[in-house]
């Protein structure tokens, strides 16, 4: 065996795992493979001017690299059971929260001191949202921006790049279990040791099913959470983002009874394209730095979509609808909401006369060719239940870009110690189906990492 330990994938969860294996076990040899760059050569081609969408690289900056998903995230750490993943399932409720905070204060002590913690509790805005049938979720939130989100993790890598091999630009291709542990396949070779953590997030979705399938690990795909990223004057939603910075909001529609939430909010944020798969759909983030602040806020709002028997591939549903507004638009579409309402399309002259002034260069189109109707009733409810908190929402000038997909790894089977049937094999964080949000992922990172402690 090369190693005691190999990590595949350097998001959250591998991170905080090596991280945690490096402080609490130094004698340990760990190696993480990364698909994607080091963090300092991680650069999207999207410029705005030569390059000005997608161009789908051999691997997205964005999406791969140290720092996963998350290097460019908003860096949003939500402490809390109630959204974010179902990680308490796994280990419990105290657990799940001890080990958040955990990742916390190793975030404070890595550049993230300074940043502010916001909190629902005790807020007033839960009657308001209450009164309006609109339901506040419960949860902390660390809030520490794309810039020093950034700065932790260099600072991460910094500390641990002499104590861990890494292989950057380094897919791994195919795992086997072998005598005593796990042989993992790259395109220069192969690397053994009698424990494997992977975890390859949303981008390593389609090769976890392969994964999964290869080792006869059984796995449950059934949800896809689908909608589209609102974007409207920050002063809209100033008095709820100033005092709890994120606010997540659940709707139940009067049509179809459909839960509708807001999700990722972004207070004097820019909205994003993200790459998965060569699927391009829409995010967003926002930066601590007031120079880079926008005048707008965006969100998305979802709907959740679960299947039932026959049907098993929610993500490819969810892919196939994307896939419709990226044919129709070549990538992401925005819409005003009053031409949605009034049944047109958006068009260049309608968007620059509108008082919203787009982040994204987005083409300009109409999302009723895209999303379901069902879908789009709700998102159109809910829009009009915000407007009564939050006056103005509803306005026609109010930009909606679609589509925003929730890809939902398929749920991997683990056990208590997220452990699969093959002993010494872990799956966490996105790519386990167990989690979906940094401090779900990196908590599970330093929960495997401690079991593992534990068994060497
Ligand atoms: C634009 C954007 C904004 C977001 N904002 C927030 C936010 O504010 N708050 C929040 O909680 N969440 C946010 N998220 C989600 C969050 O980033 C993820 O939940 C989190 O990164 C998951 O961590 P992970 O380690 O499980 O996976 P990832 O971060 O996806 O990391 C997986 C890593 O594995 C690598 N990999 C994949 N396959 C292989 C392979 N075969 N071999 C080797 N390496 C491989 C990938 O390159 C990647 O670097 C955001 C996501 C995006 C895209």
């Amino acid at each position: 065996m090369n190693y005691d330990v190999i990590i595949i994938g350097a998001g959250p969860g591998g991170i905080f795992s090596a991280y945690e294996l490096m402080k609490k076990a130094p004698q340990l040899k760990v190696a993480v493979f990364e698909a994607g760059n080091t963090l300092d050569k991680r650069h999207c081609p999207i410029d705005g001017k030569n390059v000005k969408s997608c161009i789908k690289c051999k691997t997205c900056s964005i999406m791969n690299g140290f720092g996963g998903a998350g290097a460019f995230s908003d860096g949003k750490y939500n402490i809390t059971n109630d959204f974010g993943g179902t990680l308490y399932q796994y280990i419990g409720k105290d657990k799940a929260i001890e080990l958040m905070n955990y990742v916390d204060d190793i975030n404070m002590s890595h550049g993230g001191e300074g940043t502010k913690m916001f909190t629902t509790a005790g807020s007033e805005f839960k009657k308001l949202c209450m009164q309006n049938k609109l339901h506040l979720l419960d949860a902390s939130v660390r809030h520490l921006g794309t810039d020093i989100n950034y700065i932790v993790l260099q600072n991460l890598f910094n500390e641990m790049k002499d104590h861990i091999d890494f292989f950057f630009n380094t897919p791994i291709r195919s795992i086997e279990v072998i005598d005593g542990g796990y042989r993992v396949n790259h395109d220069n070779g192969s690397c053994e040791a009698p424990k494997c953590i992977v975890s390859v997030g949303r981008s390593g979705s389609k090769w976890m099913e392969e994964v999964c399938k290869s080792l006869n690990i059984d796995t449950l795909s059934n949800r896809v959470d689908i909608g589209v990223r609102v974007e409207l004057p920050a002063e809209i939603f100033s008095h709820l983002t100033d005092s709890l910075y994120e606010s997540k909001i659940v709707y139940r529609t009067s049509k179809f009874e459909d839960a509708v939430r807001t999700f990722c909010m972004n207070p004097h944020g820019i909205v994003v394209n993200e790459n998965t798969n060569g699927i391009v759909t829409v995010n967003g983030h926002s930066f601590e730095d007031p120079k880079m602040k926008t005048e707008n806020t965006n969100f998305a709002l979802l709907v959740a979509k679960h299947f039932s028997e026959p049907f098993k591939d929610s993500n490819g549903y969810g892919e196939s609808i994307a896939r419709l507004s990226n044919m129709l638009g070549g990538g992401v579409i925005v819409q005003r909401f009053g031409d949605l309402e009034r049944g047109r399309r958006s068009n260049a002259k309608r968007l620059s006369e509108g008082m919203v002034r787009p982040t994204l260069d987005a083409t300009p189109g109409d999302l009723s060719l895209v999303l379901p109707k069902r879908i789009l009733d709700g998102i159109i409810e809910m829009i009009h239940a915000l407007d009564k908190i939050a006056p103005g929402t509803a306005n026609d000038d109010t930009l909606l870009y679609g589509v925003e997909v929730k890809f939902y790894n398929m749920e991997v089977k683990l056990d208590e110690n997220l452990e699969t049937n093959h002993k010494g094999l872990y799956i966490i964080g996105d790519g386990s189906g167990v989690t979906h949000s940094l401090s779900h992922a990196s908590a599970s990172g330093v929960f495997v990492a401690d079991k593992i402690i534990e068994q060497l």
